[in-house]
């Protein structure tokens, strides 16, 4: 198998971000990631600077609607127009061209220090045919913790990683639900605008690309490389996030290329965004690059918790199963990892 890391969701001058690509594709080679996908709101005006710089490959979506019902739209050459009410039009629509879509940023707790608490949350959840759901969105939360001055202070000057907790219950439990119906792939997404914050004067840069870069990160992995051409190596992203070959994962403190989680027996073997028969030998394995707590969650419940890096769990009935990553960090457990799933069905 081979690894790829990724960024998805971020804005660059073309929408409101203040990065030209040039300066995003800086920070993303300095970071270390294998690809980004720019996503402006409502323009595919980056399209022109798809393909590989600097080693990076660019691919350029879209993120759809105003006011609510953020969308980001993949694999589209034309762009797709928005519309609030009616998400499942665009749904359709994207579906339709051959697009991928995901729900972004479905929860958000808004902050009175941030456009007076507003918010732009998912409202539809009655909608289906989307590809899946960005379960962690940085920006987002990291605003969401803004919810005192001193707190403010504190994330801004101190240490905004201690806003980001992980995705939102609320997020995982609507997820867990749709996975009972079928596949909704998980991403994570940074949501960069490259903005800098000003407190009095000084400048900070929060928002920043390579700082956001290093945080919230979709990890793909493909049987087959990457292997220089645009048109090729699109294809592969695209597919590992369709099928939900792919993880979630906050590289900052730890990075976390190397993780693996797969069921197998002696016949068979899934890995994420598969399924695979509930048979007596089966069973789950996680292996993480440095030792670490691993939840397994079995249709959105923990059923398992094993501390170390390589984890096993004898599967005993079927289920939708995931699991989710917690690293130390001085004595406390820091979201890590975020699988998608493995589908374990009944025998027949
Ligand atoms: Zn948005
Ligand atoms: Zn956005």
């Amino acid at each position: 198998m081979y690894e790829y890391v990724g960024n998805i969701h971020l804005h660059t001058e073309y929408s409101d971000g203040s990065g030209s690509v040039d300066r995003v594709v800086e920070a993303a080679a300095r970071a270390g990631l294998d690809f980004i996908v720019i996503t402006d709101h409502n323009t595919l005006r980056a399209k022109e600077e798809e393909g590989y710089h600097k080693g990076v490959l660019v691919l350029v979506g879209m993120e759809l609607n105003y006011r609510c019902n953020h969308y980001l739209v993949l694999n589209v050459s034309e762009p797709v127009p928005s519309n609030d009410k009616d998400p499942q039009a665009i749904i359709d629509e994207v579906r339709n061209k051959g697009g991928i879509g995901f729900i972004a940023h479905p929860v958000e707790k808004g902050s009175p220090f941030y456009e007076k608490g507003l918010t732009y949350p998912w409202t539809q959840w009655d909608a289906n045919g989307f590809t899946g759901i960005e379960i962690w969105n940085r920006l987002s939360q990291w605003r969401d913790g803004l919810q005192s001055v001193g707190k403010a202070a504190y994330l801004t000057v101190v240490n905004p990683h201690a806003a980001l907790v992980g995705p939102y219950q609320e997020v995982l439990s609507r997820w867990d639900e749709l996975l009972r119906q079928g596949m909704v792939v998980a991403i994570g997404g940074s949501d960069c605008h490259g903005v800098n914050l000003k407190l009095g004067p000084v400048k900070l840069g929060i928002d920043d690309y390579y700082l956001a870069f290093r945080s919230v990160n979709t990890h793909i992995l493909s049987h087959r490389p990457l292997v220089g051409k645009l048109e090729t190596d699109a294809m592969v992203v695209y597919d590992c996030l369709v099928k939900g070959s792919c993880f979630i994962a906050y590289d900052f403190f730890l990075p976390s290329r190397g993780f693996l989680f797969w069921a197998q027996d002696r016949h068979q073997t899934a890995l994420m965004g598969q399924s695979i028969a509930c048979k007596p030998e089966l069973s789950l394995y996680a292996r993480t690059a440095f030792p670490a707590r691993v939840d397994v969650i079995r249709d959105g419940a923990v059923c398992w918790r094993s501390y170390g890096r390589y984890h096993s769990f004898k599967v005993d009935m079927s289920g939708v199963y995931r699991v989710e990553v917690w690293h130390e960090l001085r004595g406390r457990f820091r979201p890590w990892i975020y699988s998608n799933p493995i589908f374990v069905v009944p025998q027949d």
